[in-house]
């Protein structure tokens, strides 16, 4: 996106605060394409492909993974960034790395991680996901991870508690200063669970966990659903529901666009430095914020508390939890690489190697460590 295209209000395009280990400016790209170049070449990137974000990889090829999630979060804020004036390169840089921490596994994956890692600071993917891109990558021959610039940085840190916050330096400060990141942030924050909520509809449809009659009560989806119905009575169920899926999530894009703009607008920043002193300005209105928060619910209910869905989340549990254990009582049976890094901190290293895993390659750690035959 061209500088003048951009909002007083907005990150400017080549302006960031800097980056952690000095570099020369790139040709021919802003400080912030660099940054998204750097994260969709990363190893941590590839590995979304093959980790799950409500069902496992193997259970089908057209269920989302972290990867496609991702590109459906960066799709969705890049739009919006674009009506608002936002730098839309920086928010998508945030979008595209916003879940390269995640473990195997999604959710219950991170909590296994997080039970077994209790007593030694717990994990939390958000946190991880800084650590993968300051920390974890080893591709450049000048530092360890990506050097990414402040802002890209500071967006992919969304929550945190006071006390990591503390001995994260820069991008922890202002947590405890009480400021807001940049709109480019907070939209590529929103963009997650708007996306999420209206992907795993689909997902949870096309496996047949959910039902379309039964979801005709949801909120918004329920909306558009039938008046899909009305209008095109004689199409079959997978396209009504993709039509009303598509019309959903436009509903939810056009009220954060409007909204957003309307709060923006209201508050009339004037620079990044005014946007961090004001409340969060990217947001739904108060009615489509309850009826995200009912599709969130309704979700939890009948999807993600599905039994078949908690048999998996629960043998995932087992897989991390056991491979934790196993790591901890002998590192030596942990790759040279992260044996090395055990000599320092033996949990954060075994947690970091696990965090790394995709599903498939849990699994077959999972195998050769426990099983007699892993044929
Ligand atoms: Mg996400």
């Amino acid at each position: 996106m061209s500088i003048e295209c951009l909002a007083d209000y907005a990150v400017p395009a080549d302006a960031t605060w800097g980056r952690q280990h000095e570099e020369k400016r790139a040709f021919g790209r802003t400080e912030f394409q660099r940054d998204r170049d750097r994260i969709i070449h990363s190893t941590a990137f590839r590995r979304l492909e093959y980790k799950t974000q409500v069902f496992v990889n193997h259970e089908g090829d057209h269920f989302r993974t972290r990867l496609t999630h991702s590109l459906e979060v960066a799709q969705i804020a890049r739009s919006i960034a674009s009506s608002l004036k936002l730098n839309v390169d920086l928010v998508e840089a945030i979008a595209l790395a916003h879940d390269l921490g995640h473990t195997p596994f999604g959710h219950s994956g991170q909590d296994a991680l997080n039970e077994s890692m209790e007593e030694y600071g717990g994990f939390e993917h958000n946190l991880q996901s800084l650590r993968v891109i300051d920390h974890l990558e080893l591709r450049y021959a000048q530092f360890d991870g990506l050097n990414l610039c402040f802002e890209t940085r500071e967006g992919i840190l969304k929550h945190c508690s006071l006390k990591n916050a503390a001995e994260l330096g820069d991008v922890g400060r202002r947590f405890i200063e009480n400021r807001r990141p940049s709109l480019e942030a907070q939209l590529a924050n929103v963009a997650d669970g708007l996306a999420y909520n209206n992907h795993d509809i689909d997902d949870g449809l096309r496996s047949g966990l959910l039902d379309l009659v039964h979801m005709s009560e949801l909120p918004v989806f329920g909306e558009h659903l039938r008046s899909v119905s009305r209008e095109y009575p004689h199409i079959d169920e997978p396209r009504r529901a993709s039509e009303a899926i598509r019309r959903t999530v436009n509903s939810f894009v056009i009220d954060l666009t409007e909204e957003s703009d309307r709060l923006i607008r209201e508050a009339r920043p004037t620079s990044l430095d005014e946007v961090r002193k004001l409340p969060e300005l990217i947001s739904f209105s108060d009615e489509m914020e309850q009826k995200h928060r009912e599709v969130k619910q309704y979700l939890h209910q009948y999807l993600y508390r599905h039994y078949k869905v908690q048999r998996m989340a629960d043998k995932a549990k087992r897989v991390v939890s056991s491979l934790f254990k196993a790591f901890k009582e002998d590192v030596g049976l942990l790759p040279p690489r992260h044996q090395l890094q055990a000599k320092t901190d033996a949990p954060r290293a075994i947690s970091d190697y696990i965090a790394g895993m995709t599903d498939r390659y849990a699994m077959k750690e999972y195998r050769q460590i426990f099983l007699v035959d892993p044929l």
